[in-house]
């Protein structure tokens, strides 16, 4: 007989945690601090509430990594996407849900399940031993977030993500940005190039300036304080600030010279840097916003280079709390000092409900492999469930760590395929398909 399952969180990521390991015959408690302590967002007592949009994003599993990963959980039985596909609205390409209907479902489900017991109880303290997994998500309560902090310490726990936005390499034009580090910084020639330069005229920088100025902007949430002025200061505060104050910040032009134009001094330059391993991700430096979505993409590709940019996630400053995971958590998302701890979710430094999902399903999986023996390999890097997790727990900068939603910048590349706009179509395809037998191989060993 296995040992119990404790899932502190009964989010996305804790309800299908529970749901996985349950149905591989592993006993579960869920912990769930609802309705006795709430969060800010959160409005009723259920398992899985959706506490935003009610969108899974896109369902297209052959063109789009979220879509894969919809599809990926699917064949695994995730009971996330079965329910949301059981409360599916009408909406395009997209998985729309009915949350109410969703969210009840997702509760009766578990509680059904003979397998599955839930405790209504705020867990505040890290468990000195037995098996776990935490699963208590972005708004995380306080008394938990500070144990954890301290086991951690203060630099490996965020409570504020403050994201830069995150573009795909092959859609920077090189014919006007260029490979140097600051003052030809580092020691070998990889450090030397890390960063992408775009420079801009001194036009080019009013009319950015302006489009600033004059974008439109979301406001904090209720309850969340706007802690980030410090260290983090969206690039349009800064604007706001003082026109200048961005030349004299992370637009500041010393230190790099043109190639495509050596005598010319830019009246400023954007950097990008590298953002993962494979060296198919940049983040714009210091550019976090609070910019909304659509005026980000207009502004951003007001800058030279980025004209025709692709963004695998735009930025955005929200209340969350998250692990800095690549130096945290081993490969199977358990706690390097403590191993009886596994985390799941967006705490692990992953973004959104499906990739939160994903995650707890994978916990789930992976605890209920060791409760009862078995050894799983690693999930293939070339699985979107398995990029994801490759890099939060390894692949991603551990010095800038930010979370990250699912994308295809994330997939290692599949060999003699076109790059670029072109071959697209084609090379997402061959992701895709390669994920999806790849998925199925790893399924196999579970
Ligand atoms: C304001 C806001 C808006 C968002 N909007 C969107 C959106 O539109 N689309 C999107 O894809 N994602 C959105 N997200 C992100 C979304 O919250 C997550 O993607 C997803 O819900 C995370 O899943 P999770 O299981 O990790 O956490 P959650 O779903 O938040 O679940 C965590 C659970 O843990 C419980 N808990 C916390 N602390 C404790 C404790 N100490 N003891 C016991 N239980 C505890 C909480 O009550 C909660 O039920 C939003 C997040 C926030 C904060």
């Amino acid at each position: 007989m296995a040992d119990l399952l404790h899932i502190i969180g009964g989010g996305m990521a804790g309800s299908e945690a529970a749901w996985q390991a349950a149905q591989a015959g592993i006993d579960v408690v869920i912990h769930e601090m609802r309705p006795g302590t709430g969060t800010f967002a959160h409005q009723t007592d259920r398992l899985a509430e959706m506490v935003c949009s009610n969108s899974f994003r896109s369902d297209d599993d052959e063109q789009n990594a979220v879509g894969l990963l919809h599809w990926e959980m699917r064949a695994a039985g995730g009971l996330i996407m079965a329910m949301a596909d059981s409360h599916r609205l009408p909406a395009g390409g997209a998985l729309a849900v009915d949350r109410e209907a969703f969210a009840l479902a997702v509760t009766e489900r578990l509680l059904a399940h003979p397998r599955i017991a839930l405790e209504r109880s705020e867990i505040t303290s890290l468990p000195a031993a037995g098996h776990w997994i935490i699963a208590t998500g972005p708004l995380t309560s306080d008394a938990l977030g500070q144990a954890i902090r301290a086991e951690t310490g203060t630099q490996a726990l965020a409570f504020f993500d403050a994201i830069a936005p995150i573009v795909h390499a092959d859609s920077v034009d090189l014919s006007k940005a260029w490979f140097q580090s600051r003052y030809d910084k580092g020691e070998t020639e990889a450090e030397r190039t890390a960063y992408l330069n775009c420079p801009m005229d001194r036009a080019q920088y009013e009319a950015f300036i302006d489009a600033l100025l004059a974008a439109d902007k979301t406001e904090f949430h209720e309850g969340e304080t706007a802690g980030y002025f410090d260290g983090c200061l969206p690039i349009e505060v800064m604007a706001e600030r003082g026109r200048e104050t961005p030349r004299h910040g992370p637009m500041k032009p010393v230190g790099l010279t043109n190639p495509h134009a050596p005598d010319v001094k830019p009246h400023a330059v954007v950097q990008l840097r590298r953002d993962n391993a494979l060296g198919t991700l940049y983040n714009i430096v210091g550019f976090q916003t609070k910019m909304k979505y659509g005026a980000q993409v207009d502004v951003f590709r007001m800058i030279p280079g980025l004209e025709g940019a692709r963004f695998a996630r735009l930025g955005g400053i929200h209340r969350n709390t998250f692990l800095n995971s690549p130096t945290l958590l081993d490969c199977e998302l358990r706690l390097k000092p403590k191993p009886h701890i596994r985390f799941a979710g967006q705490i692990t430094g992953v973004e959104g409900y499906v990739e939160s999902a994903a995650m707890g399903l994978l916990a789930g999986r992976l605890a209920a492999a060791e409760l009862t023996g078995r050894a799983l390999p690693p999930v293939p890097p070339t699985t979107a469930t398995g990029a994801l997790v490759a890099h939060i727990t390894g692949g991603a900068e551990a010095k800038t760590f930010q979370p990250m939603n699912v994308n295809f910048g994330l997939f290692p590349p599949v060999d003699g395929l076109k790059a670029g706009r072109r071959g697209r179509r084609d090379r997402y395809k061959a992701y895709t398909d390669r994920a999806k037998a790849d998925w199925h191989a790893w399924l196999g060993h579970g």
